[in-house]
């Protein structure tokens, strides 16, 4: 029979991107969604991992398969890592992208230039049917603007400025964000993992 994971997610471009990347891994990729299977998962972690690792531990006890989850935000320096795993409702909850991206620059308007460093952080985790799991973390650096730039990507995208490519986020390609994005790069790791001879057998 051929191994599965499940991503624990009903984002329907994460799950595409999570299924081009991890192609030829030997696992099928299918969506929470596809299986039917209705689980509600609280991220109440204090961490990006912890929160991945809740999800997919939930979901596969839920299921009784593989189960992959990601959790992501974004780290400002001089905001002592805020907005962090509040990334999604660092404005309130239920709050929208313009919410958080505003409340940002507002906390921020006094801090000069050269101290704006940020990181987008993502964690991914893999449980298996036995419990055991694998985990893998990746990171892109930046800046964060004065104003917004761009009107591609999603969340706090129009403010963060990639140095090495003199943009914003929200003005890259899909395929250009893709390949340097913290959720491309901690997916390639967790890919390095699966097809490797420690887990490759599993699943
Ligand atoms: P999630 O873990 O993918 O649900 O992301 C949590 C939150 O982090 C999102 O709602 C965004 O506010 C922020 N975030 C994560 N990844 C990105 C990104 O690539 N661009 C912009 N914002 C992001």
């Amino acid at each position: 029979m051929e191994k599965r994971i499940i991503v624990a997610s009903r984002n329907r471009n994460k799950v595409e991107e999570i299924k081009t990347i991890l192609d030829d891994t030997g696992y099928s990729v299918i969506s929470l969604e596809e299986t039917g299977i209705n689980v509600n998962v609280v991220e109440d972690g204090a961490t990006f991992e912890a929160n991945a690792y809740k999800k997919a531990f939930e979901v596969m006890q839920a299921t009784g398969e593989t189960v992959l989850a990601d959790d992501s935000g974004l780290v400002v320096d001089a905001l002592d890592g805020k907005p962090g795993v509040y990334s999604a409702r660092f404005a309130g909850e239920g709050a929208s992208d313009e919410d958080n991206n505003r409340k940002l620059l507002e906390l921020m308007q006094d801090i000069p230039g050269g101290e704006r460093r940020a990181r987008f952080v993502c964690a991914v985790v893999v449980v298996f049917p036995d419990g055991t799991h694998i985990q893998a973390l990746g990171e892109c650096h930046g800046q964060i603007l004065l104003e917004p730039r761009g009107n591609g990507g999603f969340g706090y995208d129009p403010l963060f400025y990639v140095a090495e490519h003199q943009k914003t986020f929200a003005e890259l390609k899909p395929e250009e964000k893709n390949a340097i994005s913290h959720r491309s790069k901690a997916l390639h790791k967790i890919k390095c993992i699966l097809k490797g001879p420690l887990k490759g057998e599993k699943g």
